[in-house]
């Protein structure tokens, strides 16, 4: 049975998944494949992780995570939600998390993935180093201010296999989080920044189906900003019980809420690492804006209300700071991100997204490279500088799909 990812909306046209045992095993399979691309976990909901050839994926690699000075090194193909309990236990932490610990390191920062937060910039960010092997077979070492590194983190797995990261941790801290029920549109309109400055990390949740309200705010504070929850917050409501951000799924598969304080890596996701992270059954968008553009790009999604409730689960408005990696669609401004959790109909979402890309066009959004878009191509400020990477790391083509083909 052919491979597809998590969602089910991509059919992989590789052949087979090869699993490397040690990184010896990969650098030969990679200098003797003609077609390869890496992959992670398969949750990107965009084809950007297939090949016409085969997929590697460095999961078999050994789960190795050392703490030293520089940070944690880590094999590739560990996921957030193996590392991070480690790490805590060691008295470390990342300094932030995507929605779901369920995605490998490499295939999260390959994308460019993120959580929220104003100064929080993408995971990333994180990664001060990474060992790649790249099409000859050759294994590569790039460190921040190296020359190319800042476009070899977010890189779509198009200059080579990553077989390691060395990430920035800080010390272990610990989050309190609270949710907010039927937050006036009026009010983050006015407040946005009151609004996603209040907190660690911040998300906005809306169904779309109310113009007036937005259904749900997530706030995640560190236990030592000594904050506490008052029962009404800009005209929204404390919830007195722990809630699921997609209506309709169970409230035990989100982490805790309600203030009770929790190690960083099982409250900085939305979802739990044992349980199925968002609806499950869905397809994702996001779109990428300067952060200055939230209030009237927001406005200029209204008119679509009456399109988007219809096909949507939920949709979330974070932030993220500017970072400076090449393909990363935070490259150089802060950011808001607006995300859409989609029911899982293809046909009615690729119908729709043109007349969301078009309403958004005027404020410059990039698209995540994870998920479902159909706007041309952004041409990145460096994005010849990529082009010079991809030659000289991968100079006959070996790992570039359609995906990649098309976007840069
Ligand atoms: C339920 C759900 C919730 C999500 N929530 C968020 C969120 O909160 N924030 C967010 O930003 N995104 C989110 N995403 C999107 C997701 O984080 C990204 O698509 C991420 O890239 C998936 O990681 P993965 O390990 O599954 O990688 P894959 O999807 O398998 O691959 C992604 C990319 O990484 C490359 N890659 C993988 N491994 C390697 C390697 N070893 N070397 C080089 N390149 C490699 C692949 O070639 C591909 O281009 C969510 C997705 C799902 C399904």
């Amino acid at each position: 049975m052919a491979a597809t990812n998590w969602a089910g909306n991509v059919t992989f046209r590789a052949a087979r998944v090869r699993r490397p045992a040690t990184a010896a095993e990969l650098r030969q399979l990679v200098a003797e494949s003609p077609r390869l691309h890496a992959v992670g976990a398969g949750h990107s909901f965009s084809p950007a992780a297939d090949s016409p050839g085969e997929l590697v994926s460095a999961e078999g690699l050994p789960p190795a995570a050392q703490t030293g000075r520089g940070g944690v090194r880590v094999s590739a193909g560990m996921t957030y939600g193996q590392l991070a309990p480690r790490l805590d236990r060691q008295g470390f932490a990342l300094p932030n998390l995507a929605s779901l610990p369920h995605i490998t390191v490499a295939g999260a920062c390959a994308t460019g993935t993120h959580g929220s937060g104003d100064g929080n910039g993408s995971l990333a960010t994180a990664v001060s180093s990474l060992d790649m092997v790249t099409a000859d077979g050759g294994l590569v070492t790039l460190s921040r201010n190296e020359p190319g590194f800042a476009g070899a983190v977010v890189a779509l797995g198009a200059l080579g296999v990553v077989t390691s990261m060395t990430l920035d941790v800080v010390p272990a801290f610990r989050i309190r989080q609270w949710v907010y029920e039927d937050l006036p549109r009026r009010a983050l309109d006015e407040g946005f920044d009151e609004i996603f400055s209040s907190a660690y990390s911040v998300s906005a949740f809306t169904t779309w189906r109310d113009p007036g309200r937005l259904s749900q705010v997530w706030v995640k504070h560190r236990e030592d900003d000594g904050w506490e929850a008052t029962p009404r917050w800009l005209g929204a409501r404390l919830s007195a019980r722990q809630l699921h951000p997609v209506p309709g799924m169970p409230p035990g598969q989100a982490t805790q809420q309600l203030g009770v304080p929790g190690p960083w890596h099982e409250r900085l996701p939305h979802f739990r690492a044992d349980s199925t992270p968002s609806a499950g059954d869905e397809l994702q968008s996001e779109y990428l804006l300067p952060r200055g553009a939230a209030v009237p790009a927001l406005a200029a999604l209204d008119p679509l209300a009456g399109r988007i409730a219809p096909v949507l689960r939920v949709a979330e408005i974070r932030t993220i700071a500017a970072d400076g990696l090449w393909l990363s669609p935070c490259y150089q401004r802060d950011t808001v991100g607006f995300h859409f959790t989609w029911r899982k109909d293809t046909a009615a979402v690729t119908a729709l997204l043109p007349a969301i890309e078009e309403r958004l066009a005027p404020f410059a959004p990039r698209p995540h490279w994870g998920k479902l878009f159909t706007m041309p191509p952004v041409t990145y400020p460096r994005l010849a500088d990529f082009r010079e990477l991809m030659s000289r790391y991968d100079p006959a083509g070996k790992f570039r799909n359609a995906f990649i083909h098309h976007v840069a």
